[in-house]
């Protein structure tokens, strides 16, 4: 069960006064017109609150996408290969428990999160009707994704298509369903062809909705430099753009993040709250250091039962509580914490819409 927490406790965590927490809520400056497009209603972004968002994880997936996953991922399951069967869990998958769910994400409102963007789209199984009726009883705002995976999950028609083609299908998803970010946009390590064709056709998308885009990289991260490039060679500002996954490209001198940050994208620190903070931690400290806690984006990605306080794991806020924490005892101070786990994904995932939301 959750352990209760109190706004005192919440506070303390993040080591603010509400005073503080209101006065930096209304430092960010958005767009005229910028809003959140949560899957119930558009948000104005400041209605977020001083709470953390949370800019890519999963609540809804196929009980089978983990399996496949990771079957793909094994050496010889190259991005291209051919779909491995792969045997679904045989009890209930915890992102097909409503009751489950709901208990998980009051418990990461309590532990201080404002808002949680989910990565999946139809091609992962991600259910929408499942999302909303989640946002609708644990109160949680849920930013659902749209968009395309990676090549072993494409769906067969993609490979036909033409840029335009697939540009027309996303932007298809933005006009009927209540999608507010192109995410998770993948590429298997070495990115494919047909990888390439789908990042430049979220960009024609994104230039026709204005949602913002964020990516996932392979391990360790060969394509994040050419995942930017296409992205905005394809017209897309950097500000508008994750690339993700970049706690896997370990690196002590961050040379390719301090790149991506300079160029003005956010780089994804988006797979924490786990084994591989320790490595992390000193990459986000250089980072900081250099000046770049405006590029950085934090988040969990969370995708396995083992993770839930119900198993005993730090559930949806380990970013917060536990990330988050390190930080803490690794010296980074409670306002540049601030601003990159409530500030940074805002800024992020504002947009001034082109299309309006469909009815939900
Ligand atoms: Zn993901």
């Amino acid at each position: 069960m959750a352990r209760s927490v109190s706004r005192r406790d919440v506070l303390g965590m993040f080591g603010f006064g509400a005073a503080a927490l209101s006065l930096r809520a209304s430092e960010v400056a958005f767009p005229k017109g910028a809003i959140i497009r949560t899957i119930l209603r558009d948000l104005k972004p400041e209605a977020l609150g001083g709470g953390a968002t949370l800019f890519h994880e999963h609540m809804s997936l196929a009980p089978d996408f983990m399996p496949r996953w990771i079957a793909f991922s094994r050496p010889g399951g190259r991005g291209n290969a051919a779909p491995p069967t792969a045997a679904a869990p045989a009890q209930t998958f915890f992102m097909q428990d409503l009751d489950l769910m709901v208990a998980e994400l009051k418990a990461a409102a309590a532990e201080g999160v404002s808002c949680i963007a989910d990565g999946g789209h139809a091609d992962m199984g991600r259910d929408l009707g499942f999302l909303k009726q989640l946002s609708e009883e644990s109160g949680m705002p849920i930013v659902a994704g749209a968009g395309y995976y990676s090549n072993p999950f494409y769906p067969e028609e993609i490979k036909t298509w033409s840029d335009d083609q697939i540009a027309q299908a996303l932007v298809h998803q933005v006009k009927t369903q209540p999608v507010g970010v192109f995410g998770e946009i993948g590429s298997w390590d070495e990115i494919t062809d047909l990888e390439r064709k789908v990042f430049r056709a979220v960009a024609k998308a994104h230039r026709e909705t204005n949602l913002s885009i964020f990516t996932h990289t392979g391990i360790p991260g060969k394509s994040a430099l050419e995942q930017l490039d296409i992205l905005e060679g394809g017209g897309v500002k950097t500000d508008r753009i994750v690339i993700g996954h970049l706690g896997n490209l370990s690196d002590p001198e961050v040379k390719v993040h301090k790149e991506i940050c300079k160029r003005g994208a956010f780089i994804g620190f988006d797979r924490q709250g786990g084994a591989g903070d320790a490595r992390q931690v000193p990459m986000v400290l250089a980072l900081i250091e250099a000046g770049y806690a405006g590029n950085l984006m934090f988040s969990s990605d969370l995708s396995s039962g083992n993770q839930l306080k119900k198993n005993g794991g730090a559930g949806y806020a380990k970013t917060v509580t536990v990330w988050g924490k390190k930080l803490t005892e690794a010296g980074v101070k409670d306002d540049v914490l601030h601003r990159i786990l409530v500030d940074n994904p805002r800024r992020f995932l504002a947009f001034v819409p082109k299309t309006k939301r469909v009815r939900s």
